[in-house]
């Protein structure tokens, strides 16, 4: 049995049905779950006011520390981090720069992308208005080609941190190299890479100038992320953002990125937890919330059970244990037909479909909720094969 929390019963109230997230981290479903001491700094700090300016000062002189760089500051996400990040590399000091944007007259607004390295989030840079340079061919991208896409109009070379090494790339650190010699700055969207800890002060040892990363995959609040590296770029990224907008003298671009001050404490607190927390231990409790699962599944029908590792790009491989991959066996049941059952019963369980195999990741899971989906998995493996004329013991 279930308990509705008092979370649960607003979402009922409000009409919206709650989701047992079998996914993992999706800004779609809510991001991830904030710990008491994170959801406690942010409940603290929610009965004063304070400078907005001053907080997200203070706040990136314990980031930068945290994470090895000269400066950082909280963004609305690493979404607005990369935006935000692109407006300082083209606007440079000038606050008539900051308001003009995205209009980037008089300004260099040519962000240059390697052709493999295109992606979802590139979208970012042509909302602070510059222009997206696909650098190569069909083959993938050379030094010379990527070279020879740098012009006098050329802001930044924007890599995805993640897609780092794929072939037919330049590297990250032949990338800060050349564009040093250019004077452009090399931004990084390192996202999610925030594991092993030590991961997130690697970009800008390699000589990356401005890196993104969002709260939402440390643990921290949805709405929260942080740009770090060189003070000077950092310094101008708190000119364009929101604050000042109302009390200073310019309409600035980044005023409709605006943050709570509890999501910037929010942040930071995270982040502290996450640098410090006992992760062996974390991914130890996923191998125990698998193993669960499995047995408690086992119990009811014959299916093939894999604890795997779910990797933040959606792809499985053999470990770390954080998620159980299902292989049904039966001709007459799909994976994408079980996870629309699910997400079709109550309570609502979102899992992710990766081709033939169902995938239920743990580590979005509270304590308990592998059994409930266990058990409702059994339960439509057994309505499915009662109507193929097949029998699983109960
Ligand atoms: C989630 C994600 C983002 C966006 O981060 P937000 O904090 O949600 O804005 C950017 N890049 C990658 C690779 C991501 O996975």
């Amino acid at each position: 049995m279930v308990h509705l929390t008092k979370s649960q019963s607003i979402f009922t109230k409000l009409g919206v049905r709650p989701i047992i997230n079998a996914c993992g981290i999706y800004t779609d479903l809510g991001g991830s779950i904030l710990s008491p001491g994170v959801w406690a700094a942010m409940e603290e700090i929610n009965a004063s006011f304070i400078s907005m300016s001053d907080l997200l000062t203070e706040s990136g002189m314990v980031i930068a520390a945290m994470v090895g760089a000269e400066a950082a500051r909280v963004t609305p996400g690493a979404s607005a981090a990369i935006t935000l990040g692109v407006a300082a590399c083209m606007a440079g000091r000038d606050g008539s720069n900051w308001e003009r944007l995205p209009n980037t007259l008089g300004m260099r607004d040519e962000v240059i992308i390697q052709r493999n390295h295109r992606y979802k989030y590139d979208r970012m840079i042509s909302i602070a208005g510059a222009k997206l340079i696909e650098a190569g061919g069909e083959y993938g991208t050379s030094l010379d080609q990527l070279a020879a896409a740098i012009t006098p109009q050329t802001a930044a070379i924007m890599i995805p941190a993640h897609l780092d090494g794929l072939r037919g790339t330049v590297s990250l650190q032949e990338v800060t190299h050349l564009a040093r010699q250019h004077g452009i700055t090399t931004l990084v969207d390192a996202a999610y890479l925030n594991y092993p800890t030590s991961i997130m002060a690697t970009f800008t040892a390699q000589g990356a100038d401005l890196v993104c990363f969002s709260a939402k995959y440390f643990w921290g609040p949805n709405s929260g992320g942080f740009i770090c590296g060189k003070k000077e770029l950092v310094d101008i990224v708190a000119g364009v953002d929101f604050t000042g907008y109302e009390g200073g003298v310019y309409r600035t671009f980044g005023r409709p990125f605006k943050l709570d001050r509890t999501t910037v404490v929010g942040t930071v607190v995270a982040l502290q937890e996450w640098l410090t927390m006992d992760h062996s231990s974390r991914w130890h409790h996923y191998t125990q919330q698998a193993e669960s699962f499995i047995r408690r599944l086992g119990a009811q029908s014959a299916t093939t059970c894999t604890p795997m590792f779910f990797t933040m790009d959606e792809r499985l491989e053999a470990e770390p244990v954080n998620c159980v991959v299902l292989d049904f066996d039966t001709p007459h049941l799909t994976a994408s037909m079980v996870a629309s059952d699910l997400a079709a019963g109550e309570p609502c369980i979102r899992a992710f479909v990766a081709g033939d195999r169902l995938v239920i990741v743990m580590e979005t899971l509270r304590e308990g909720e592998e059994l409930v989906i266990a058990d409702r998995i059994g339960s439509i493996l057994r309505s499915s094969s009662n109507h193929a004329g097949r029998d699983f013991p109960a």
